[in-house]
């Protein structure tokens, strides 16, 4: 049987489209306030009338440090506690690793390594501190990683390293935190129809789409029910890892 998340917060960041937007109406629905953190306030406006009073939203730029922080504090004192962090913000600018765009590799490195880093830096005290309290006294960091991170692909190489780190960075800090209740877990899905491919160059798109032509994609909906179970474990178990494809994604 899940527990509820009644009398807990929850912080989502890139939470203004696909699984980050799923994952805050999830985590709502599970009675869990939500703070929903990205850059696209508009978006967030949205999420937060569908979800209602619980809902908090909260502009930031999770590649500034400062932002970053200032977002974890921003929920922790709106609604006087953290309990969950799903640091799900990323970006994935796939190409050749020869003569690649050096910004593109830098927008990697700056939003799916530091972005994170920032994000579990600030949010840690938090966690260990509502590890102790009741209702749950267990608390969740969900790092939301890739087959990517698994996998290296001619094509992904520097995609490929910052979500290989994430899960390296998430195994240590497991180790760290595990004990005093703090889980940390790392979700890697495979393709899942979002925004996520808007963002790549013109001249690679048509790679991606090749790739994906015949494959039901998962929906965001689909990764935000793994991450609902993931923190709704009672206190005792601990879901380290769950990587989740489509069916028909053979590798
Ligand atoms: P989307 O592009 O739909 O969502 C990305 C989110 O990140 C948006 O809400 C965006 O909001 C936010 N974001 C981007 N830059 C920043 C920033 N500097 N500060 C704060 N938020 C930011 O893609 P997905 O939902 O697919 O991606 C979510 C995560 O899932 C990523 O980490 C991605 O790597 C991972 N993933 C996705 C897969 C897929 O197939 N879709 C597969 C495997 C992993 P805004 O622009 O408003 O700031």
């Amino acid at each position: 049987m899940a527990d509820r998340l009644d009398g807990t917060t929850a912080l989502i960041t890139g939470a203004s489209s696909g699984i980050g937007y799923a994952t805050a109406l999830e985590l709502a629905a599970l009675g869990a306030n939500v703070a929903v953190a990205a850059r696209r306030r508009d978006r967030l406006d949205a999420l937060a009338a569908e979800i209602g009073d619980r809902a908090f939203v909260i502009e930031a730029d999770v590649t500034s440090e400062a932002s970053a922080r200032s977002a974890v504090e921003q929920a922790a004192e709106h609604f006087g506690r953290l309990d969950t962090v799903i640091a799900n913000a990323g970006v994935m600018l796939l190409g050749p690793i020869v003569d690649a765009p050096l910004d593109e590799w830098e927008r990697m490195v700056d939003l799916n390594v530091k972005g994170v880093l920032y994000t579990a830096h600030a949010a840690l005290p938090h966690l260990l501190a509502a590890a102790e309290q009741e209702p749950r006294r267990v608390t969740d960091l969900v790092l939301v990683s890739s087959v990517a991170g698994r996998v290296a692909r001619n094509g992904s190489g520097v995609y490929n390293l910052t979500k290989h780190g994430i899960g390296a960075f998430g195994e240590s800090l497991r180790q760290e935190v595990t004990k005093r209740h703090v889980r940390v877990s790392l979700v890697e899905p495979g393709a899942v129809a979002t925004e996520l491919t808007d963002h790549l160059r013109d001249e690679i798109k048509p790679m991606m789409a090749q790739r994906f032509a015949d494959m039901e994609r998962m929906e965001a909906v689909d990764i935000a029910e793994t991450i609902g179970f993931i923190v709704t474990r009672p206190r005792r178990v601990a879901v380290n890892e769950v990587l989740i494809r489509p069916t028909e994604q053979d590798a």
